[in-house]
């Protein structure tokens, strides 16, 4: 449910409904609007007075919401959410690219796709350190170690650092190090790793779950959202179905339908959408065309020796070629890379 302030509300009016909101046992969270502030109330609807609301001074109305989300929906908060990665904005007119490999496994790599991603473009890069395999017997990522490699490539090209926790306790961790928090698509439903990240200071990157509906996509965000951190950034990563030729199936109408429904700014991840190195190119570009907050690709310095997805890396050089390209589509839909 949420709480429309009129235009005229003054602070003391929204702190009002605020108090009484709180007093019902309910959560409030207000966000001030260009045009006026909304307050969403989360915890048990059963405990909402509505009637006692919609008499307070200042209030407009009182909308239901129509969806299970409340705090990532457009009705609670008009205007896109922009999330701020260092100099690097998500949700704005420019279309930042994440880079880098898949797993840390040396600083001698890092360092190298690190200055040829810079230098062709991407504005943050992303390496694990912890991967959440789907075998127990492969490569698990550096631990510590690989974070201690991304803050020294951080040191040296400036680059933000995204990188994934997979618990709660990992997170405590990996927020030390990280400027970006990715959690996983195995991840998207471990409640309280999300809830552990709606009390982190740095920002969320949320990787849509490979069976996962972009309502339960949008309801483990809200999690993250209703513990505090509205710095949420969400990832389209493909989905399973029958179609058996890409290791993924990349649903790019995730793009405009999360637009339509949320704030939240969308990216996406057209190297574990398709899984195929040479496919990532032209995904790239129409991601970008479909109105995608940015890219996420896997890139390496020597695919064929990956420890981990080395198929669907790119090659340093089509990397070069991918932003090249990419660009041009963006110039078209009057965005800026
Ligand atoms: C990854 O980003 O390397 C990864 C493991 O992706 P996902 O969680 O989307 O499978
Ligand atoms: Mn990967």
């Amino acid at each position: 449910m949420l709480v429309v302030m009129e235009r005229s509300a003054t602070p003391e009016q929204v702190e009002g409904v605020v108090r009484v909101i709180e007093q019902m046992g309910l959560e409030a969270h207000a966000v001030p609007g260009a045009q006026r502030t909304a307050i969403g109330i989360t915890g048990n609807e059963q405990k909402v007075k509505a009637a006692l609301l919609g008499s307070l001074p200042g209030v407009l109305e009182i909308i239901n919401a129509a969806q299970p989300f409340r705090l990532a929906s457009r009705e609670f908060q008009a205007e896109n959410t922009r999330v701020r990665v260092g100099d690097v904005t998500f949700g704005d007119r420019f279309v930042p690219v994440i880079a880098g490999p898949c797993s840390v496994e040396s600083e001698y790599q890092v360092l190298t796709i690190a200055e040829r991603v810079k230098k062709a473009g991407a504005t943050l890069f992303r390496g694990g350190a912890f991967k959440p395999r789907t075998s127990p017997y492969d490569f698990q990522g550096l631990g510590e170690a690989g974070l201690e490699i991304l803050a020294r490539m951080r040191e040296q090209f400036g680059l933000p650092v995204v990188t994934e926790a997979v618990d709660p306790v990992n997170l405590e961790l990996v927020e030390q190090y990280a400027d970006m928090i990715q959690i996983g698509a195995r991840n998207m439903q471990n409640f309280s790793l999300l809830r552990r990240a709606g009390r982190s200071r740095k920002p969320v990157l949320l990787k849509r779950g490979m069976s996962a509906t972009l309502t339960e996509l949008l309801m483990a965000a809200e999690y993250i959202l209703s513990e505090g951190n509205r710095q949420v950034v969400l990832c389209e990563r493909g989905v399973r179905n029958f179609a058996d030729h890409t290791r993924n199936t990349l649903d790019l109408s995730a793009v405009p339908y999360v637009h339509h429904k949320s704030h939240l700014p969308i990216v996406v991840d057209p190297s574990h959408g398709t899984g195929q190195r040479d496919k990532v190119d032209a995904l790239s570009r129409a991601a970008v065309a479909v109105g995608a907050d940015g890219l996420l690709v896997e890139v390496h310095n020597e695919p064929e020796k990956a420890l981990s997805d080395g198929m669907q890396s790119l090659y340093m050089d089509q990397f070069d070629r991918l932003m090249a390209t990419a660009r041009d589509i963006a110039r078209v839909v009057d965005r800026t890379m």
